[in-house]
């Protein structure tokens, strides 16, 4: 395997495109929106200046790994090479679906489809599909240069090869795959997002305040963040919606969205990305000093 496509060039997918360039695949990384794409390579290269400013490489690898990367806005340009395609476009069910019938059609029997998604049902996006034995989940996490865990989530279909060719590929790059099999939330966000879910519902019954809550998980725990800075940072409509999957995908009310979260997605204060959630990221030095300990 040489060539893997990327499609979606935005957070998740520069990252993807950048871990798998620095191992010495050709990546074709593929938007609908040539200015994303400018911007997952320039977010590229200022994360490979960092990685070469704390000397873990060298300049020449610095070069080397951009010039592993090609840019596309056409998919079926960008995918005709690649026996790998991971899809990191946006988290909207109706768009994978549509991507994944393309795929089907354009790419090659032997082509092995997988997708980023956070809560969408892989078993669902590999029925859009010919070859639901080859479709397959690779959950990256953010930031994906340096974080070890790969979820390889088997669809209800996918084949005992796909899973092994996944799991191996993502040690050569240096990961830790875990295997999970296709429920809702995988395994990642179902045990997370109810620990979210329960510090908003702390918060909204006046247990504590945000930094009480915070400070609580992570005196107490050793979570490097609390669940509320967290519950910001991932994006509080992020985390309504994958609430949204466990609650309808199990049926179980213990998976209720908190009502001051909807009432903060519904009211526009999605945390850092919108400039306000649990806390006040107006002040552009407060979100750096977040993003900042995940860099
Ligand atoms: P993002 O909004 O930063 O980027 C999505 C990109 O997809 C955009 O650049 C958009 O132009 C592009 N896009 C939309 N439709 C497209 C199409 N038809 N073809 C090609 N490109 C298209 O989103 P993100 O945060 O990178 O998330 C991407 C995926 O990764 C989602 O499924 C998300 O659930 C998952 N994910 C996100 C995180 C996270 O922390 N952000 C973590 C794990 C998984």
């Amino acid at each position: 395997m040489k060539n893997v496509a990327v499609i979606g060039a935005g957070t998740m997918g520069n990252g993807i495109a950048h871990t798998f360039a620095q191992f010495g695949y050709k990546v074709q990384l593929i938007d609908i929106s040539q200015a994303a794409l400018d911007k997952g390579v320039a977010t590229i290269s200022k994360n490979l200046d960092r990685m070469v400013a704390k000397e873990r490489i060298t300049a020449a690898d610095k070069e080397e790994t951009l010039g592993n990367i090609q840019t596309f806005t056409s998919v079926k340009e960008g995918v005709q090479y690649a026996s790998l395609v991971i899809e990191a476009a946006t988290e909207n069910s109706d768009l994978k679906l549509k991507i994944f019938q393309e795929l089907d059609q354009i790419c090659p029997d032997d082509t092995i489809l997988a997708t980023n998604t956070s809560s969408i049902s892989i078993t669902k996006i590999a029925a859009a599909t010919s070859r639901p034995d080859m479709v397959i989940g690779m959950h990256f996490m953010n930031p994906v240069p340096l974080m070890k865990l790969v979820e390889v989530i088997r669809g209800y279909n996918t084949s005992d090869e796909v899973t092994n060719t996944v799991m191996e590929l993502s040690k050569e790059l240096n990961k830790v795959p875990v295997e999970v099999n296709d429920y809702p939330g995988f395994i990642a966000n179902r045990i997370l997002m109810p620990m979210l879910n329960e510090a908003i519902y702390s918060l909204y019954e006046g247990v504590a305040g945000v930094h009480e809550i915070d400070t609580v998980m992570k005196l107490g725990m050793a979570h490097p963040m609390g669940p509320l800075q967290l519950a910001d940072f991932i994006g509080l409509d992020v985390c309504l919606s994958i609430l949204n999957v466990l609650y309808e995908g199990f049926g179980n009310p213990k998976y209720a969205p908190c009502p001051l979260l909807v009432n903060m997605v519904t009211a526009g204060k999605l945390g850092v990305k919108s400039g306000e959630g649990f806390y006040d990221y107006s002040e552009s030095r407060k979100a750096e000093k977040i993003a900042s300990q995940f860099a």
